[in-house]
């Protein structure tokens, strides 16, 4: 037999089981078939083609561990994986189906009523509608606790002012759950694209996740009626569950685009010649590719453990903060390392790694920024939190 791929040296599929190693290869032979081919020219031109979302949606990845409304059922683990296969075409595939699934779907999901989640739920599943997840301000990243986006009360209907910033699939949603303050605490409304002063401004010039729609929301005076309010989401601690489910979605994503990046770097390496002889026979090549493998791997045992632990029930914010730090930390160093053995080819969509690297700055940076996650660590190690 020829050489191994460094997930198979790992001997990570043995933790899985029918049914998991299933649906990673339906997604990861989609993602071969209809989105690698495409992917560079998309990246390029800074657009992300609103027609996936049905695809997306027929593949059934779209809130596929929510039970019922038309999703899957799946457990956390196979979510997980499938968010790890999306991501090694690319990390703004993975976006949109952490957005739609974890931010938007989740949202309605465990906050709606009856009636938003018959609503909206079937044709978010299917990729019919498309949804966004607005918590994250001009002024308010890390600490949206400071968010200025204000709904109050007229009458028995709700006034929503302010604006959301980086908001992903902005620009292409049917509906956006949107955070504000009100007079009894932080609350979540879900507000329709067509609502008379509601707008989403793309977000141009991005050198990260171009191939992902990302956008301003400006609410300017929208009157929503009482029946919009998500009845059982009460205060910031509802916006903050939906942003954990969808780190466990990125705790296997951002491997994705390592293996990805790792895979493209050792064909490389097995083609190019330096010196007279092939670069992946140099030591020093080798050492770069052990050591990026077995990050790779520690990483996706670390994914699969925390997997593990959700669908048993248990897992806490703060074991999720561990894997999102590590793995997007990993990851994007694999990727830039990649990028190396590639020499001056590795600087054009021709290859992976930099896009993989670039989107990562992003991963790095959204759902938390590592700083945000070791600052949750250190609290739960020593009772003191450093970041107020
Ligand atoms: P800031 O909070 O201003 O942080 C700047 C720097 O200061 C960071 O390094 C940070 O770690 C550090 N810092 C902050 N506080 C502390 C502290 N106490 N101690 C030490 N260091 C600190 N948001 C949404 O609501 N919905 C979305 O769909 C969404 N999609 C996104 C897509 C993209 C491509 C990007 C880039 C962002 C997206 N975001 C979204 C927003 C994202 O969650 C925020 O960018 C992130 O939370 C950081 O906030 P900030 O950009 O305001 O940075």
């Amino acid at each position: 037999s020829g050489p191994l791929r460094p997930l198979e040296l790992f001997g990570t599929d043995h933790l899985l089981d029918e049914d998991e190693r299933d649906i990673a290869a339906t997604v990861r032979k989609f993602v071969e078939t209809r989105l690698k081919p495409n992917v560079d020219d998309w990246f390029e031109s800074a657009t992300l083609p609103k027609e996936l979302a049905k695809e997306f949606g027929q593949l059934g990845v779209l809130g596929m561990h929510l039970d019922g409304y038309g999703c899957a059922g799946t457990n956390a683990v196979s979510y997980g994986l499938a968010c790890l296969e999306l991501e090694a075409g690319d990390s703004g595939f993975r976006s949109f189906v952490s957005v739609q699934g974890s931010l938007s779907m989740f949202s309605i999901y465990r906050y709606g009523s009856e009636e938003q989640k018959q609503e909206w739920l079937p044709r978010l599943a299917a990729g019919e509608a498309i949804g966004c997840f607005g918590l994250t301000e001009p002024d308010f990243g890390s600490n949206p606790a400071g968010m200025r986006t204000r709904a109050r009360r007229d009458g028995s209907d709700w006034v929503l002012n302010g604006t959301k910033m980086w908001i992903t699939n902005g620009g292409l949603a049917d509906v956006a759950t949107i955070w504000a303050q009100t007079d009894e605490g932080v609350r979540g409304f879900l507000v329709p694209a067509d609502t008379k002063g509601f707008t989403a401004n793309n977000i141009h010039k991005k050198l990260s996740l171009r191939a992902s729609v990302t956008s301003e929301l400006v609410l300017d005076n929208v009157r929503l009626p009482e029946s919009a309010q998500l009845p059982e989401a009460r205060g910031l601690s509802a916006p903050l569950s939906c942003l954990n489910e969808a780190r466990f979605g990125i705790v296997f994503g951002a491997l994705g685009a390592a293996r990805d990046s790792l895979e493209a770097a050792i064909d490389y390496a097995g083609s190019r010649e330096v010196f007279d002889k092939p670069l992946s026979s140099y030591q020093l090549t080798q050492e770069k590719f052990a050591n990026m493998t077995l990050e790779l791997g520690k990483g996706l045992l670390l994914a699969l453990h925390l997997g593990r632990m959700k669908d048993e029930g248990g897992v806490l914010p703060e074991q999720i903060s561990l894997g999102k730090l590590n793995n997007v930390r990993e990851s994007i160093a694999i990727s830039r390392e990649c990028r190396t053995v590639l020499g001056g080819s590795g600087i054009t969509l021709e290859y992976p790694p930099l896009r993989h690297a670039n989107n990562l700055e992003s991963v790095l940076t959204y759902e938390g920024t590592s700083e945000m996650h070791m600052l949750s660590i250190g609290k739960a190690l020593t009772g003191q939190a450093a970041f107020r």
